[in-house]
């Protein structure tokens, strides 16, 4: 779910980049793949923030020239010579009711399956970038789920390394079907792990409790443990929400929330948030 006021903004120029890297970052052992894909491009006018989305040009099926679908970035270096940045991409499936079978998704399959070196088309940037707050004293609550928690890192990143000093707390809020699906967080790919030691930072996993029945992921269980400081949070001058994944969270979010202050307490707070530009979501 977008911001309509920002939903196709600046979407209109078509720019290229080139695939600079490609990497599976859930392990072989896990059913789900997901991809870290590093692109650059040479147009200095794409202005590329963490947060906001580019929607790739994958090419079309019957007929139709493009197939589009919508990528949040991840992390981004952004120069007058253009910008390098990061995308994590799930490789989609999806079974077709009449005749049963297993279709690859048009535009996940497609990156997916791309070699370093080849070029995609994409526009944008299209949403809200996830902007971070002047005041450094300020909270920061993250919430991210599946291919969700990709905007996170980029954003932490930026937090301890390019402003340094954080004082105000962060606190991340991740979940996954299973340990194994846990981006960023198994053994090879522990970079979220280097700021651990940062005394401002904290984060929280959730799983589901019976993935084999897809029961759905323990994030609002998560959130209602730490009720407290998540309250202290939302609450704080300048503090800032961010919230990036499956459509789903939100209710998972509303529900743990309404548990802890009641309905009308926290929809007014969301509401509040919100209008002063300091709840920033990314739903898909
Ligand atoms: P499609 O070919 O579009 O198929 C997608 C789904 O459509 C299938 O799973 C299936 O449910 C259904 N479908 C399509 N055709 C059929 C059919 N013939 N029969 C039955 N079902 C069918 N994804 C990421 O991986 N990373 C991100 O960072 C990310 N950010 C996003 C940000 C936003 C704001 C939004 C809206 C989406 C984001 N997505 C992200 C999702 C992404 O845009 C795509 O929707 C996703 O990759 C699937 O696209 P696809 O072209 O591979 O699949």
């Amino acid at each position: 779910m977008l911001n309509p006021v920002t939903d196709g903004a600046g979407d209109s120029m078509i720019y290229t980049a080139k695939l600079v890297s490609s990497k599976r970052i859930t392990p072989e052992a896990s059913r789900e793949e997901v991809r870290q894909m590093v692109f650059k491009t040479n147009d200095p006018y794409f202005d590329s923030r963490v947060g906001s989305c580019i929607r790739v040009l994958a090419p079309g099926q019957y007929g139709n020239p493009y197939h589009t679908r919508l990528y949040s970035i991840a992390d981004t270096d952004q120069s007058d010579a253009g910008a390098q940045f990061e995308i994590c991409v799930r490789r989609c499936f999806y079974m077709d009711d009449a005749s049963g079978e297993e279709y690859g998704g048009v535009a996940s399959n497609y990156l997916c399956n791309m070699q370093p070196g080849s070029d995609i088309k994409f526009s944008g940037p299209v949403g809200y970038p996830f902007v971070v707050p002047k005041n450094m004293d300020a909270n920061l609550l993250m919430i991210g789920m599946g291919t969700g928690i990709a905007p996170f890192r980029g954003l932490i990143r930026m937090i301890y390394e390019q402003y340094g000093g954080w004082k105000g707390k962060v606190r991340l809020f991740h979940g996954a079907r299973t340990g194994l699906e846990m981006l960023y967080l198994n053994d090879a790919n522990n970079d979220l792990g280097n700021y651990f030691d940062q005394p401002t930072f904290k984060a929280f996993q959730a799983v589901s409790p019976r993935p084999a029945f897809n029961a759905p992921i323990a994030l609002n269980q998560a959130i209602e443990q730490n009720a407290a400081e998540v309250w202290e949070i939302v609450n704080s001058p300048d503090s800032r929400v961010y919230v990036a994944g499956m459509t789903q969270m939100l209710g998972m979010i509303d529900n743990a929330m309404t548990g802890i202050v009641g309905s009308e307490a926290w929809m007014t707070k969301r509401n509040e948030l919100a209008t002063e530009g300091r709840w920033l979501e990314v739903l898909y």
